[in-house]
């Protein structure tokens, strides 16, 4: 199937992932990217994640071009005046690096870009927040040619925008969302001192909140009936895989996920069920165009084995209400945990271990589509080959497994998961 072009030749809807270090970029890749966003060391929101050096930045581009995957490099702060000072030059290093477009949400970093970097494509951060069409054409006229729209939008306002524009449009279709306006946000910096607008949000809308008397400190009433307090600013994740079919009959241009912070288990698991999804959509227009689409529960199943604070799909039908929020702080666990991921395929994979492996256990592959193939360990070596009773994270060993599979290079394995607890998603 061609990922880029329906049958008509017409541009499919892109699958823009998130790639919070080289490691996650190959992930995402290899499990049917077509785009992804990073950030560089500076100017970027999420400075916690492992953002790139612009060594890491050329290898990103290198090994996405080569797969015909685009880079988008976040430099979307809020920025002051002495930001100003750097950041023409980055830019300049940016375009010479050949990443293939900016993400972009003030205006005043814009208004540079276009003067640095005039070659290359802008794009409108969700931070932004452009919920109208005026608003949008706004932008367009700015010379942004592709807009990321606000998270709360309903699909009847999303496919209005769609109509009035010349410029792409994207939308976020899973992963963490803020109470805020898409991370504009002054919660964090107020409460811990560190600035959601400069990409350092300590996540306080997932706090446990209680209420205390002034005259009776050190006593925490419940804000809400639940004895153990409330998670009152603390929403659900997005979700909308259900809803792909009417993204792509709006004509949106590209679905993004979250997640830049995310290990590779789960930023590589969920793309790949979304690269599944979006090629049964195009599968079924092809094959039956104008007959009922739905997305078979077999992807929302996959979902879930990734951890979760429960699902929403936002704003989609209009505003969400209560259930959309996760007002006891529950998190869904993991069934199945990362157990390694391969580096290099052959009849004895070499593996990058993540969770112990010992000779005897089942594990999981995870290939592509949404096919899983169970497998037994056989036996664990060191690469030059010495048999091993147990490889522990981090160790990289050759695995022998029945049945053999054809393993492919970022490819993960997995196991289902014993006991309680788990990770849930973490935020963008
Ligand atoms: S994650 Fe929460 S605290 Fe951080 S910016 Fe978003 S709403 Fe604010």
């Amino acid at each position: 199937m061609n990922l880029t072009r329906d049958k008509h030749n017409q541009p499919r809807c892109e699958l823009l992932a998130p790639a919070g270090s080289l490691e996650k970029l190959r992930t995402v890749i290899h499990y049917g990217a077509d785009a992804v966003y990073l950030g560089g060391r500076e100017f970027s929101l999420r400075a916690h994640a492992t953002n790139f050096s612009e060594d890491d930045l050329r290898q990103a581009v290198d090994f996405a071009h080569s797969r015909q995957v685009r880079v988008f490099v976040t430099v979307n702060i809020f920025a002051h005046n002495r930001d100003l000072v750097r950041l023409p030059a980055y830019l300049g290093r940016l375009a010479e690096i050949g990443v293939d477009g900016l993400i972009i949400s003030d205006p005043g970093v814009l208004r540079l870009a276009k003067e640095v970097a005039p070659a290359l494509s802008i794009h409108l951060s969700t931070q932004a927040n452009v919920t109208n069409v005026a608003s949008a054409i706004f932008w367009q006229e700015q010379g942004v040619s592709r807009l990321n729209l606000a998270r709360e939008l309903t699909l009847a306002e999303i496919r209005e925008i769609r109509e009035a524009l010349a410029a792409k449009i994207e939308v976020f279709v899973h992963g963490a969302l803020c109470i805020s306006y898409s991370g504009r946000c002054l919660l964090s910096l107020y409460l811990t001192g560190r600035d959601a607008n400069l990409g350092n949000c300590a996540h306080p809308c997932r706090y446990d909140y209680r209420l205390q008397e002034e005259k009776r400190p050190g006593q925490f009433f419940p804000v809400e009936e639940d004895g153990r307090g409330t998670y009152i600013f603390n929403s659900k994740d997005l979700c909308l895989i259900k809803r792909l079919p009417e993204l792509v009959a709006a004509g949106v241009d590209s679905i993004k996920i979250e997640g830049r912070m995310k290990g590779i288990y789960y930023a590589g698991g969920i793309v790949r069920i979304y690269r599944a999804a979006l090629d049964h959509v195009y599968r079924c227009l092809e094959d039956a165009p104008g007959a009922p689409l739905i997305i078979p529960p077999v992807f929302m199943e996959e979902i879930a084995k990734l951890g979760t604070r429960g699902y929403t799909e936002n704003f989609f039908d209009g505003a969400p209400r209560e259930d959309d929020m996760c007002y006891t702080g529950a998190v869904v666990d993991q069934t199945y945990v990362p157990a390694g991921i391969v580096l290099e395929a052959g009849s004895r994979p070499l593996v990058e271990v993540r969770n112990r492996i010992r000779p005897g256990e089942r594990l999981e592959y995870m290939a592509e589509g949404v096919n899983n193939v169970p497998f037994a360990v056989l036996a664990v070596t060191t690469p030059d080959g010495r048999p091993l009773p147990q490889a522990n994270s981090g160790s990289k060993v050759l695995l022998a497994t029945s049945p053999e599979i054809p393993w492919q290079a970022y490819g993960l394995l997995r196991r289902i998961r014993t006991g309680a607890g788990g990770n849930g998603a973490g935020n963008e």
